[in-house]
């Protein structure tokens, strides 16, 4: 096998809470996350020279050891003492910066395609451990599917599937500083409304899609939404168009709808597009692996 394509899935927070800040400055979380199928494509080939390179459509992003694909191929063909090396394609559609774990899903896959390219023989837990030094989410990205995520993020614990439902995922055209957010976070730790994520799994598990809309929250909008009240808009816009519930996923500024059917959803979507409000709109669905 010298080459191989890989879909890099996105995933979205059903629930996120920082329940506290480590000595060392690391945030202590407990998020419900949840992949989607809004993926990235990744291909990667051998290369005989034994250089690691990479291209992208996005000529914004790095290609070199700033990029998490790199970190991910280097991480592996170091540790192997592979003699040959790997060009990395990378085709993005996930908003990049925008709370969707988009850098992560993208090293995860390159994890999972060298193990393969070079029959490594890597379980998913062996990915997942090295993952990890690449960045907290990368763990996650490698499992996929419904979990419950504690630590820094990579403490994680499968959940059952979430309730299969369309999702429209709005970005607006805006950037959000993920530091900015944590820092502003800090400041009013005191007084932030934390989400019920144990109520969340409750509904997860009962298959509650008016439950777990409910009880949705993610404790860094209070935070995000004042530097960006653009965010509140696009949400009230998808529940004045039929979603169950709708929220900012991450740090931002992307925001995700739940609804309970294609025709709503859709409609939804060309609502939302009219406004001009956002820059990047998909209507997709809850990934699940088991
Ligand atoms: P999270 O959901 O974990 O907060 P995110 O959506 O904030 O992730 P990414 O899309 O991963 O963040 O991008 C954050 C930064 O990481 C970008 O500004 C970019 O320069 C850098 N980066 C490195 N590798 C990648 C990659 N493969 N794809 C996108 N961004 C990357």
């Amino acid at each position: 096998m010298d080459n191989i394509s890989l879909k890099a899935l996105a995933k979205i927070n059903i629930g996120l809470d920082v329940t506290g800040i480590r000595d060392d400055g690391y945030h202590e979380v407990k998020m419900i996350m949840q992949t989607v199928n809004l993926f990235d494509k990744v291909s990667i080939s051998k290369t005989a020279d034994g250089s690691v390179t990479m291209a992208t459509n996005l000529k914004f992003l790095p290609v070199n050891d700033d990029n998490l694909c790199i970190k991910a191929a280097k991480l592996l063909i170091d540790e192997f003492q592979i003699k040959e090396g790997v060009h990395i394609d990378l085709e993005k559609h996930i908003p990049v910066a925008a709370g969707m774990a988009g850098g992560s899903t993208d090293a995860a896959a390159v994890l999972f395609g060298v193990n393969k390219l070079f029959n490594l023989k890597l379980n998913k837990k062996a990915l997942m451990e090295r993952g990890v030094k690449i960045g907290a989410d990368v763990p996650y990205c490698v499992m996929r599917g419904t979990a419950l995520a504690e630590g820094i993020g990579e403490v994680l614990s499968p959940l059952p599937p979430m309730v299969k439902c369309p999702v429209l995922i709005a970005k607006p055209g805006i950037s959000v500083s993920t530091k900015q957010v944590y820092n502003a976070l800090d400041d009013c730790f005191d007084t932030v409304e934390h989400p019920d994520i144990d109520g969340l799994i409750g509904d997860i598990k009962a298959g509650d899609l008016a439950g777990i809309c409910s009880k949705m929250g993610n404790v860094l909008e209070d935070v995000t939404i004042p530097l960006h009240p653009i965010i509140a808009d696009i949400k009230a816009n998808m529940m004045e168009n039929g979603a169950v519930g709708a929220m900012m996923s991450g740090s931002g500024p992307t925001v995700f709808g739940f609804f309970n059917d294609n025709k709503t959803a859709k409609a939804a979507k060309d609502a939302l597009t009219k406004t001009g409000m956002v820059k990047q709109l998909y209507l997709t669905t809850m990934f699940n692996n088991r």
